[in-house]
């Protein structure tokens, strides 16, 4: 793909977001000789949703040493799931080593982009225009926090905020604090305020299934033996994965035996670490292990049977001035409220102004249903390429992974328009039709159809997850099936203005 540069046409590329698939995105385009990048990043630092979310706890329930790019294993971790700042860390330092960084417009966040004379008008947020060929969007997916409605949130005397706007400013220590949600942010964060705390009120609406991994800390002979051998870290990064797949993974997408490896084990957990009957019974969720995202955690449940720790399960009828009213009329007096409710996975890019071809917007084009071809595009939105998209795989799976296909997939199609096999990179309606409906012919023997409400699933209940194995998805991504796009004579291709690209 690098031989031969000066042959081909001569992309300018925007990708938006400088977080894992936006750092990614642009070493890949990069490698691929294309230079002409502008990467655009509305807050001050690289790391995405690992600069976004620093609440206490946080921590990644992939294996660390397989929470990395290929090509730069980490030999630093402290330990086996490693925590928010060292993840955080180590995207500042690929971004900068590898000269990432210092091509990022920082504090500048994309406000509109237009298709049109086929290529993508844009306007960031300090009012610059440019204008460029390809937008790649590295927008992640859980990325717009959401606000439970529960009647009464404007009214709480206390301090409040959302998990991923963790207010540093408000100390816990001896507070009576309260919690609402239950998932792997949840855990995470009772786990390690409960240490704390003077009371902490978990409220939870539906219980989730654990699982226990124990953490490892890496002691400096670790560390030493992987030190500049990136071989080795790919190794044991391979290991990890293989061992995701042929369990997380085959158990979530039909493979029983797998699946009843995993229940059996998830519910030992919970038998054996909640002794008392009532309380496990509370915790005990009435699906499927696996329908919702399965929660990892080794410390969740000697964090809820702590002394200072409740767990209600009433649920919440509103929020009054100095905390909860649950639906029984009890008030839970609070001095600190945090919703740990989640996110809004459907919005990915929005709420850019994104207009394709004929005008149509985002939108209107997903007014239906959020759909894209092979989760990477939409068509009517040419040139155009959503990473992480709608049905990427997810799960209990490293998402570095996923993007380091999907990049690879874009890059090829980018290469196709180079070479001017393609004119514009637009998969055709017929082919999103088809490969959705592909999708939705394997949901059935998923657990995530396992009789439970998710993040996973969108508004028509289906779920927006990859249902065949993961080594499917990755076979099914190697070679772009050009049929599947418009074939338009390649046209003249007109050099841009370097006065309209300015700035
Ligand atoms: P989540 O899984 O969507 O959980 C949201 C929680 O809030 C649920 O317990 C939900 O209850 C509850 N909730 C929402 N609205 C509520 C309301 N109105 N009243 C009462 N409860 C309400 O969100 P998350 O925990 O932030 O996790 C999202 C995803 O982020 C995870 O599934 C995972 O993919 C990712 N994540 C990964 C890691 C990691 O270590 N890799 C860590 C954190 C997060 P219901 O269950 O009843 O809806």
């Amino acid at each position: 793909m690098n031989e031969g540069h000066s042959t081909l046409r001569n992309p300018s590329v925007a990708v938006i977001g400088a977080g894992m698939t936006g750092i990614l995105m642009a070493i890949r385009l990069r490698e691929a000789g294309i230079d002409d990048i502008t990467i655009l990043e509305k807050a001050d630092k690289v790391g995405g949703t690992w600069r976004e979310n620093t609440y206490p706890g946080v921590a990644c329930d992939v294996p660390a040493h397989m929470y990395t790019y290929s090509f730069k294993g980490n030999p630093e971790w402290e330990h086996r799931f490693a925590q928010g700042d060292e993840i955080q860390s180590y995207f500042e330092g690929v971004a900068a080593e590898y000269g990432v960084t210092e091509q990022v417009r920082f504090n500048e966040a994309l406000e509109a982009s237009h298709y049109r004379d086929g290529r993508w008008h844009l306007t960031t947020s300090k009012g610059s225009k440019l204008v460029v060929d390809f937008v790649v969007a590295a927008t992640g997916i859980l990325h717009h926090p959401a606000y439970p409605d529960i009647p009464g949130l404007d009214v709480f005397r206390g301090d409040m905020f959302h998990t991923a706007r963790w207010n540093h400013d408000v100390s816990l220590a001896g507070k009576r604090v309260g919690i609402i949600g239950t998932g792997s942010t949840a855990s995470q964060v009772i786990s390690e305020i409960s240490k704390s705390v003077g009371h902490l009120t978990v409220f939870q609406r539906t219980p989730q299934w654990i699982f226990s991994v124990d953490d490892k800390d890496y002691t400096e002979r670790d560390k030493q033996r992987l030190r500049g051998n990136q071989k080795l870290m790919s190794k044991l990064s391979q290991r990890y994965a293989f061992l995701m797949r042929h369990t997380f993974s085959a158990a979530v997408t039909g493979n029983k035996l797998a699946h009843s490896i995993i229940s059996w084990l998830t519910r030992r957990n919970l038998r054996k670490s909640v002794r008392d009957p009532e309380l496990r019974a509370k915790l005990t969720p009435d699906y499927k292990v696996g329908c919702k995202r399965l929660v990892i955690s080794g410390t969740f449940y000697e964090a809820i049977q702590r002394d200072n720790v409740a767990l209600e399960t009433t649920g919440i009828e509103r929020i009054f001035e100095a905390g909860v009213i649950t639906s029984d009329g009890t008030e839970h007096e609070l001095d600190v409220l945090i919703l740990a409710t989640g996110f809004h996975p459907f919005n990915f890019m929005r709420p850019m102004d994104l207009t394709g071809r004929d005008g149509v917007s985002i939108d209107q084009a997903w007014a239906k249903k959020v759909q894209a071809y092979r989760s990477l595009c939409v068509p009517g939105f040419p040139n155009f390429f959503l990473m992480l998209g709608p049905n990427t795989p997810i799960g209990n799976y490293s998402v570095i992974a996923m993007s380091e296909v999907q990049s690879r997939y874009v890059l090829k199609l980018i290469d196709n328009w180079r070479r001017g096999e393609l004119e514009t990179v637009e998969a055709t309606e017929e082919a999103k039709v088809r490969y959705n409906e592909y999708l939705k012919a394997g949901m059935g023997k998923t657990v995530w159809v396992g009789g439970c409400q998710s993040w996973y699933l969108d508004p028509d209940g289906d779920p927006a997850m990859w249902p065949y194995s993961w080594d499917q998805w990755v076979k099914e991504l190697e070679e772009p099936d050009l049929d599947h796009f418009h074939r338009r004579a390649p046209a003249e291709i007109v050099p841009l203005n370097p006065a309209e690209k300015a700035a």
